[in-house]
């Protein structure tokens, strides 16, 4: 990759400031507004801290600096970080403390950033609200009685509100994408198989990616750029040469044509999300991009295929929490049998035993045709339904999600509401595509998402309109926090 420093790492060299004033500058910041907000599940004081002191001393020492020297980085707790305790917010593993890093962690340590704390999310990324966590609900600091959406909801809140630069996220069905249109950000779901998922604690194999979250286009390109690439740690992780994103956004833009997916962008959205959709279509016609509606019927099916495939995947993935080897484990119990089911009983919250229960129904036998193949057969036909769009159009584009960020406890206990917050978000993940979401003005004061969706290892050309949306809605970020 090219070697450019991050422009916050840059101003070290300007002797503006130093990687441990720009850090507690931070650090104050959470201290203030985490009780309040609670982005962070951990901060890690002492590890930054000493990883900030490092950065220093090669800057004395002349050393070689990484691309995010000194660059503090907020990173979702289902992302396993050596020796700082990774919690999927869930109590099953409320002191499980990782004895490796993710290859994310080890790519972001790499180029001297600085892991700063582990951040608020739903149980195991499910949900899509951040009221799933057992530690506490996350604020929206654009209105703290709002939701900041989920999974990934405390890394919008933490960038959000300043209490870190960057984030990862994780996006399974939408989670990086609707939290940062519900905060005012860009956030990229990357194509399935761009970004390792080694370290990533699974929720469902075949759609969960790690993304960049962050405040603007550039700073999720950059921080695309540090994650991608290929692990031999990840099977499902493609040899493919990571182009240099940042390059891409710089090269002039070419006449592109843009397919609005009705079956995203028409029934179901809210007027004000449509008032503002619509309004940013037009800036991209102004623009002169070419603007156009296709149909991808197959869609009207994708949230009910993903609500099966994901809980079928969560239900076998989850299986490893025994109480036997790391995690909660109930002591009282008689037997084995009752240690695993008082274990699993008292571990796992509401909506995780409702995947687990739903996901096992699933994929048991005499229903798996009915159920889990018939949603595999909806995942090929929304695919084919994708590769006929894109045969036409260079990308397709849609709300990221079909209302303004809803109130905390409006859909907690209505698991259908709150599935369809996902109905944008959720083909690409079934499709394995990468998409973006940039915010693109206010409804009633809260922000609105633009969602941007590419063919396979299409993101240069995703960044790329994001960046020309991105000047031409010129969102304003002001919550009011
Ligand atoms: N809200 C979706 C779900 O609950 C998506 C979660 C995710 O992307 N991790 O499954």
């Amino acid at each position: 990759m090219s070697k450019r420093l991050h422009p916050l790492a840059q101003k070290f060299f300007k002797g503006e400031l130093t990687p441990s004033e720009l850090l507690e500058s931070y650090l104050v910041r959470i201290e203030k507004h985490n009780p309040s907000l609670n982005a962070y599940l951990t901060v890690s004081f002492d590890e930054a801290l000493s990883q900030a002191k490092k950065v220093e001393e090669k800057i004395v020492r002349g050393d070689d600096l990484g691309v995010l020297a000194g660059v503090p980085v907020a990173v979702k707790d289902n992302i396993c970080t050596e020796g700082i305790r990774t919690t999927c917010a869930s109590k099953i593993l409320e002191n499980f403390i990782p004895i490796y890093d993710a290859t994310v962690i080890e790519k972001l340590k790499a180029e001297d950033a600085i892991i700063v704390g582990k951040t608020n999310m739903d149980e195991f990324a499910m949900g899509s609200s951040t009221e799933n966590s057992a530690f506490g609900p996350s604020k929206n600091p654009w209105d703290l009685d709002r939701t900041p959406g989920g999974s990934s909801g405390g890394s919008a809140v933490a960038v959000a509100a300043d209490l870190a630069p960057l984030a990862l996220g994780s996006d399974t069905g939408g989670s990086i994408r609707q939290p940062a249109a519900f905060c005012g950000l860009v956030g990229l779901k990357p194509t399935y198989g761009l970004v390792s998922r080694y370290g990533l604690v699974a929720f469902a194999s075949s759609l969960d990616q790690v993304g960049p979250m962050a405040k603007n286009v550039a700073d999720c390109a950059f921080l695309l750029q540090v994650i991608a690439g290929h692990d031999p740690k990840d099977s499902t992780s493609f040899p493919n040469e990571v182009p240099d994103y940042l390059a891409c956004l710089e090269e002039p833009f070419k006449k592109m044509k843009v397919g609005v997916v009705r079956e995203l962008a028409g029934e179901g959205i809210e007027k004000g999300v449509k008032e503002v959709f619509d309004w940013a279509l037009n800036r991209l016609a102004d623009a002169g991009v070419i603007v156009e509606e296709v149909s991808l019927p197959s869609f009207e099916y994708a949230l009910s295929a993903y609500y099966l495939i994901a809980p079928a995947e969560a239900s076998s993935n989850l299986a490893r929490y025994d109480g036997v080897r790391y995690g909660y484990r109930d002591f009282e119990a008689k037997d084995i049998w009752e240690m695993y089911a008082k274990t699993r009983a008292e571990g796992f919250g509401a909506e995780v035993k409702r995947r687990i229960m739903l996901g096992t129904y699933a994929l048991s036998a005499g229903y798996y045709e009915a159920y889990y193949g018939q949603a595999q057969k909806i995942r090929t036909l929304i695919i084919q339904d994708f590769n006929r769009a894109f045969e036409q159009y260079d990308l397709l584009v849609s709300p990221t999600a079909p209302t303004v960020p809803f109130k905390l406890g409006e859909k907690v206990d209505d698991p259908l509401q709150m599935y369809l917050s996902d109905v944008c978000t959720i083909p690409v993940n079934l499709a394995g595509l990468p998409a973006i979401s940039i915010p693109a003005g206010l409804s009633d004061g809260l922000p609105v998402g633009f969602q941007i969706i590419g063919s396979s290892f299409s993101e240069p050309m995703v960044f790329q309109l994001a960046k020309l949306a991105e000047e031409a809605f010129s969102f304003q970020f002001k919550p009011s926090y």
